[in-house]
């Protein structure tokens, strides 16, 4: 005979039945699992296989729009039983190492790029708010170069007034912009924009040209070691 009544009635008779006969079903569920053991969990697995797509993304959706239930009881369910799923699972792990490694090799190529790039992505945008924030605080919320005014915020720097802020950066290691952070804003720097900075620089003679290779040297050398120039120094030979 059906059972009259709404589909929230029928739930609630189910659930209150459950709970009063708990022991009594979980033991016969148990007990029928235990009889049949390898042909439901043969027709689970035929059945998962079939519809594994349809069923994650069941999963899926369902995480999404349960206010975290699936999630908690999980964590619970984890918490609750740990040494036992651990041991489980680190059986299922020993079992199957070479499919799991598998699976995480071809995850992580199919991933590791675009999180790479998520990653750059993300300290770059990291690095552009802690300069934006060195700067509205040394220039006192200003945003301009200290000696000419220049307000293009591409172009101004950190500068460590009275030089040595390389020595500094050596001293201390670490990017200038994190270690000002992480410091509170200490004092001795000013905002310059490039221009002024390179001014002030050689001003202080501080300034040196970068290295660059000397040609005249390095051909001496050459010469030296045996080599024979040929058709305006396009090609080097070997004498020996
Ligand atoms: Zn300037």
């Amino acid at each position: 005979m059906p059972y009259a009544g709404t589909r929230e009635e029928r739930l609630r008779k189910q659930r209150e039945y459950w709970n009063k006969n708990k022991d009594v079903l979980n033991q016969k569920q148990r007990k029928y699992w235990n009889k049949n053991k390898d042909i439901l969990n043969r027709k689970q697995r035929e059945y998962w296989n079939k519809n594994k797509d349809k069923l994650n993304k069941q999963r899926r959706e369902k995480r999404k729009t349960d206010n975290g239930y699936t999630i908690n009881r999980q964590r619970t369910y984890y918490r609750e039983n740990k040494d036992r799923v651990n041991v489980r699972r680190k059986g299922y792990r020993e079992i199957n190492r070479d499919k799991i490694n598998k699976q995480l090799m071809a995850r992580y190529y199919k991933d590791h790029k675009k999180s790479l790039e998520y990653k750059q992505e993300y300290t770059k945008k990291w690095r552009e708010k802690l300069r934006l924030q060195i700067i509205e605080h040394y220039s006192e919320g200003k945003n301009r170069c200290e000696l000419c005014g220049e307000t293009d915020i591409d172009v101004l720097t950190i500068d460590h007034i009275g030089g040595g802020g390389h020595q500094h950066r050596k001293k201390v290691g670490g990017h200038i912009d994190w270690i000002l952070v992480s410091q509170n804003f200490p004092e001795g720097y000013r905002i310059l924009c490039m221009n002024c900075q390179m001014i002030e620089k050689k001003r202080k003679n501080q300034y040196k040209p970068p290295n660059r290779i000397n040609f005249t040297q390095t051909v001496s050398m050459l010469s030296q070691l045996g080599y024979v120039f040929k058709e305006n120094l396009r090609f080097i030979i070997k004498l020996r």
